[in-house]
């Protein structure tokens, strides 16, 4: 099993152990049930068949989305993967000998492929580049977490091509030297997505905190080991925030229309003609 499959693998293995555990329980309680009413075993029976069946669809739904990048999913499923499943796939796989870093690579891949399946219904409008500070080259003098502009794009490190790449986007980066200061950001700018740097604990962490938050999580590198003189492989930091930017929901775009109309509107206050240009526009839109 390799990349999204052993997230799922698991989550599937956690399905079957719980459906055999229920059908356990179900065997030793019947008796007592049928002492209630003869016909109360099977009612309980056929509610937990019901119940095991509807999760089993909904895990081949998050197989299928994840797969081809579709929102198939029952509302609220989402939020019962990133909260639920995940630290049940974690402890099966402690007791299988799978590594949380291997559980958590996979599950952050699960997470970006359900995010990239809601194309379309994301509000894209305030995206947030999150980095974390170990990407700062270890000996670079400036102060960086406090604003990114001063990063003096030397290349010594990956943070200046970051900015310029903020910049092209037009999304707010911010550096964080922690899951703490990160959260506070996220409060603090109010983003509607989130395209996240860290190493695997910090984002997973991450994308269970953000939730509802759509997060797209990027893995960085670690040639020098952990939390010092760390990399990132631009080219997916760039897609992640391509795919928000083309991602922008009809609705934003005609709520920018809307407003740049409205300003238009008002600085040709009094010219009949450019109000009834405007008005042919905003039903065009409705
Ligand atoms: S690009 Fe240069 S100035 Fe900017 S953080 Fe890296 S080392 Fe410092």
């Amino acid at each position: 099993m390799k990349g999204k499959g052993i997230f799922l693998g698991l989550s599937a293995i956690s399905l079957f152990v719980l459906v055999f555990m229920a059908i356990f329980l179900w065997y030793l309680v019947a008796p007592r049930l049928a002492q209630i009413h003869i016909g109360f075993p099977l009612l309980v029976g056929f509610a937990m068949a019901l119940f095991a069946l509807l999760v089993s669809l909904g895990l081949v739904l998050i197989l299928v989305s994840t797969a081809t990048e579709r929102n198939l999913l029952f509302p609220g499923e989402y939020q019962l993967t990133v909260k639920v499943l995940f630290p049940i796939a974690v402890a099966v796989g402690k007791m299988l000998g799978i590594s949380k870093d291997t559980v958590k690579r996979s599950f952050i891949q699960v997470n970006n492929g359900l995010v990239r399946s809601l194309r379309g219904k994301i509000d894209s409008r305030r995206v947030l580049l999150l980095l974390p500070h170990c990407l700062q080259n270890y000996t670079c003098i400036y102060k960086i977490t406090a604003t990114m502009e001063n990063c003096r794009r030397c290349g010594q490190c990956v943070v200046g091509d970051l900015a310029k790449l903020a910049e092209k986007y037009g999304v707010v980066v911010s550096m964080a030297t922690g899951g703490t200061l990160a959260r506070r950001v996220i409060v603090e700018t109010k983003p509607t997505a989130i395209v996240g740097v860290a190493c695997e604990t910090d984002l997973t962490s991450g994308i269970q905190d953000a939730y509802p938050i759509p997060v797209l999580g990027v893995l960085n590198r670690r040639p020098y080991g952990p939390c010092r003189n760390t990399t990132v492989d631009l080219m997916r930091v760039e897609e992640a925030l391509r795919f928000f930017h083309n991602s922008r929901p009809l609705r934003a775009h005609k709520e920018e229309y809307r407003s740049e109309v409205h300003k238009s509107s008002a600085q040709h206050e009094g010219d009949e003609s450019g109000l009834e240009e405007n008005r042919e526009f905003n039903k065009g839109q409705d």
